[in-house]
């Protein structure tokens, strides 16, 4: 077997000619770095804005997957730990007790857990939630509108065209950048 011959005394225009081959090659490798940071920050996924939700629980019935990819979520700071929470309980409720007839989620998704008396915690059971925003409505209209709704970016499936983004009547729908994935409600937005 032969060994490859490496090339001795290289001459001017060899040199050059490498030289130039090396500024296009690491030019090129520029250009691919630059394309590849461009395609990464043009990455992005579907979320709903929740201070655009209108709830008309269109959420629960337009995703693609069978049980939806949005799903209700709890921002604790900004829960009131109410004893009657608007967002668990039916408007008119047989007594304040976790029985199925009291409360307003179809699924019994929400959790109610006492605390210190007279503060009670609310906990959302994601896999159970269908995402139909009927909690996310009785919060907002009576409540401290803890509960929104969220795409859930482990269940999304990203779909080109969303279809309930397509569907939503008040245009809560956007792309976010794949790396913030999430539009969450804090504090400084609350009316
Ligand atoms: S479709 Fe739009 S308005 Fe309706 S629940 Fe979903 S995000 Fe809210
Ligand atoms: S009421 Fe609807 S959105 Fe709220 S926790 Fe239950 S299933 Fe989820
Ligand atoms: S992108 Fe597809 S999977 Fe994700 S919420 Fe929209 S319809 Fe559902």
């Amino acid at each position: 077997m032969t060994m490859p011959e490496i090339p001795q005394n290289p001459s001017r225009r060899g040199f050059l000619g490498g030289g130039l081959r090396g500024a296009f090659l690491f030019l090129l490798g520029a250009a691919s770095t630059l394309l590849g940071r461009n395609t990464q920050k043009e990455k992005t996924v579907w979320q709903l804005d929740p201070y655009k939700c209108i709830q008309c629980t269109r959420c629960a019935t337009e995703c693609v997957l069978e049980v939806s990819a949005v799903k209700c979520v709890q921002a604790y700071p900004i829960c009131g730990y109410c004893k009657l929470c608007t967002g668990y309980f039916d408007p008119q409720p047989v007594s304040l007790n976790t029985a199925a007839e009291n409360q307003l989620c179809p699924v019994g998704a929400i959790k109610r857990k006492a605390l210190e008396d007279p503060y009670y915690e609310y906990t959302i059971d994601e896999p159970v939630c269908i995402g139909c925003a009927k909690c996310v409505k009785g919060c907002v209209l009576f409540g401290n509108g803890s509960f929104f709704l969220q795409v859930r970016h482990d269940r999304c499936l990203n779909c080109n065209d969303c279809s309930i983004a397509r569907g939503c009547p008040a245009q809560a729908f956007k792309r976010v950048p794949a790396s913030q994935p999430y539009l969450l409600k804090d504090r400084e937005h609350q009316a």
